[in-house]
């Protein structure tokens, strides 16, 4: 029982530790350069020996031993140099280690026992040189086995062990000194050897572990987390990969990917349901990935496709409407079926781009662009993108450069009772003029103030103008003031705007603020707790554009709002366009039941504001009643409305 353990680490301390590959590994390819020296210098040395002895020894031991032994010798440097080419494997490693382990034994055994074979014919010269040939050439040996321990203490073990007995009880004191001597080095050398062994297995240890952490990282830093699909800058160097291969791979389409409703999802359920809902499409969008398509997610809601050798633009379309309908389609999560949609915006290389970075920020073109006209579906960067993207750039110049308190002026468009058309309220619209562009319409240069962060800077000049202007009006008509999702986006915007709106005479009770449904899908928390703040002001909130955008009506519902702008598409022909007349048709219900204000936009005949009235509908804006006036045509616009008070439908 006592016995076991020891045994075990004796076998242990003499075998080859087969269970650690890459110490295998570093072994072999040590030995590979080693062994054949270590034949080399065992082989010299023996004939060396042989010369010695030649004419006083059996030929046996002078002439066939040695001839064995540099046969035997030469195979196994030939299988050592051979296997200098071949791919070290683990296998291969333990094999040959196990190998080279086992030969230890013999080989020391075999050449002991012919050393010692030889003594007896030699004189004391001969004899001084065989004692020396085995002590030198054991200290060799241990050299060149000491990346495998177990070996070179087998050698050193056989050879030295009897060594010194056979020498030490050698009657002759100068043998007997030398056994001492070689006892002593042979101590010394396994003790060095030891260290050394710990060393060398310490540091392969240290770097297969730092080789696994740099695998590791390598792979973390390519994967998004929570998907585990590629992540930004592994779709950026896969990028630069595909437009290397174009000749060979064909040309490379880049489609970036923006969710619409996800943030509203976010906010109503909570981050930890976002996360799943992201999984969930992203998992979707794996099955796509295949032969030339490579998906990632960039960040946020935000994900990206490379095509390489997509076919035609019609088939980038096709599949890209594809990609629009998956996302579009529910997704059961434990806490709610939710639905969202996807819009996808293309380019390709090099037909329209001539780099990687151009190619990116033209598909994210396509994408903002059609996220603001095409919705839920993919759009290709076209030539009137290109014309838009140096339109824009100039824009932005002007706009940078522009005296926004002389360039900017207010318009303002009655909100008029369809029976009456007596105006409740003015909505004021910006106009900007500019002296490098001429006039640049608002759509324009809103979105560019929006995007080049300017337009908090625009807000706060045209509210100031808007309010200067409405504070000369009779005391019955409001003012509505158009925001943007940026306005509401910071606390410290809100408060700056109530700043103005204080400074001003203008009753804020009289103040209506228009905000649009992409405004508010950008975090509904944030919107919630500013409209909350110009709420707690006294002032109205209106929902512009309303239909236009992806939020449900529960999702508004859950908004502090006063009234509804039910948006121009659905009025224009409501008429003759039985879709459009249902539409309105409920929502202007929806109003009712939800007590909220509700004001049809755009309204341009006779015939539409007719349908409108009986629907129910007692406000509305649009050409037909009057297009946006200036400030000082304000006062004779009123006064024709007096003086003709029933110029009306019934
Ligand atoms: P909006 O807020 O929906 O404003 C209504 C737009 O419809 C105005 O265009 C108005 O002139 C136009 N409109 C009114 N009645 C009719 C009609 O019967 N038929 C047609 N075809 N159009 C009609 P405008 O002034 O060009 O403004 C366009 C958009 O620019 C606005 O849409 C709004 O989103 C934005 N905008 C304008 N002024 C401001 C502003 O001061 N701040 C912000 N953030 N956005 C503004
Ligand atoms: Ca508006
Ligand atoms: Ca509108």
């Amino acid at each position: 029982m006592l016995k076991s353990p020891l045994v075990a680490r004796i076998r242990n301390f003499f075998s080859v530790p087969v269970d650690n590959l890459d110490l295998l590994k570093a072994q072999y390819q040590a030995f590979s350069h080693q062994i054949p020296l270590m034949y080399l210098t065992l082989l010299v040395n023996t004939w060396a020996l042989v010369s010695s002895f030649m004419g006083s020894a059996p030929l046996f031991l002078t002439v066939v031993c040695p001839l064995v032994a540099t046969l035997a010798a030469s195979l196994r440097i030939i299988s050592w140099w051979q296997a200098r080419k071949k791919e070290v494997t683990g296998a291969l490693a333990a094999h040959a280690l196990i190998r080279t382990t086992r030969l230890a034994w013999v080989i020391a055994a075999a050449f002991t026992l012919w050393s010692l074979a030889l003594y007896p014919y030699g004189n004391a010269y001969q004899q001084g040189h065989l004692a020396f040939y085995m002590a030198i050439s054991v200290i060799g040996c241990i050299f060149c086995l000491m990346h495998l321990k177990p070996a070179a203490f087998i050698v050193a073990g056989i050879v030295n062990l009897v060594f010194v007995i056979f020498f030490g009880l050698s009657a002759n004191p100068i043998f007997v000194a030398i056994s001492v001597n070689v006892a002593l080095v042979t101590v010394v050398l396994l003790v060095i050897l030891s260290i050394y062994y710990r060393d060398f297995t310490r540091l392969i240890e240290a770097k297969a572990h730092t080789e696994a952490l740099s695998n590791e990282n390598l792979h973390l830093a390519n994967l998004d987390s929570l998907t585990d699909l590629p992540n930004r800058r592994k779709f950026f160097a896969v990028l630069h990969e595909a437009i290397a291969q174009t000749t060979t791979k064909g040309d490379v389409a880049v489609g970036i990917i923006d969710l619409d409703g996800f943030k509203t999802v976010n906010d109503l359920h909570g981050h930890a349901t976002g996360d799943k809902l992201l999984t969930a499409l992203a998992a979707r969008l794996q099955t796509l990935q295949g032969d030339g398509v490579h998906i990632a997610r960039l960040g946020g809601d935000e994900f990206a496709l490379i095509l390489q050798n997509y076919g035609s633009e019609d088939d980038l379309i096709r599949f890209g409407q594809q990609v629009c309908d998956l996302l579009h389609r529910p997704v059961s999560l434990p806490e709610a079926t939710v639905r969202i949609g996807g819009s996808l915006g293309f380019a390709t290389y090099p037909h329209m781009a001539s780099n990687a970075e151009e190619l990116f920020d033209r598909a994210d073109y396509a994408l903002y662009s059609g996220k603001r006209h095409q919705r839920g579906q993919a759009v290709l960067f076209s030539t009137i993108h290109e014309a838009a993207i140096h339109r824009d750039a100039r824009i932005e110049q002007a706009l940078n450069l522009a005296d926004l308190e002389n360039e900017l002026s207010v318009v303002f468009q009655p909100i008029v009772h369809i029976k009456t058309r007596i105006p409740i309220a003015f909505e004021a619209l910006a106009r900007w003029e500019s002296p490098l562009l001429g006039r640049v319409p608002p759509v324009e240069f809103i979105a560019v103030a929006e995007r080049s962060g300017m337009i908090g800077l625009l807000t706060r000049q045209l509210l100031k103008k808007a309010l200067a202007t409405a504070t000369q009006w009779p005391e019955g008509l409001r003012l509505s003031f158009n925001l943007s999702a940026h306005d509401l986006s910071s606390a410290e915007g809100v408060l700056r705007l109530i700043a103005i709106v204080k400074a001003s005479d203008f009753d804020p009770k009289r103040l209506d603020f228009e905000i649009t449904e992409t405004a508010v899908m950008h975090d509904v928390n944030e919107v919630t707790e500013a409209i909350n703040t110009l709420k707690a002001l006294g002032c109205g909130i209106s929902l512009d554009d309303f239909g236009t955008g992806f939020a449900s009506l529960s999702q508004m519902h859950a908004l502090p709002l006063t009234r509804i702008k039910i948006d121009r598409s659905f009025i224009v022909n409501i008429d003759q366009k039985p879709a459009s007349y249902k539409i309105v048709k409920s929502l202007v219900t929806l109003c009712t039941d939800m007590g909220l204000g509700c004001v049809t936009e755009g309204v341009e005949t006779e015939a539409e504001a007719r349908v409108l009235l009986q629907l129910g509908c007692r406000t509305a804006q649009g050409y037909f009643y009057s297009k946006p006036l200036l400030a000082i045509e304000i006062d004779t616009y009123l006064a024709e409305i007096k003086t003709h008070p029933s110029s009306l439908l019934a």
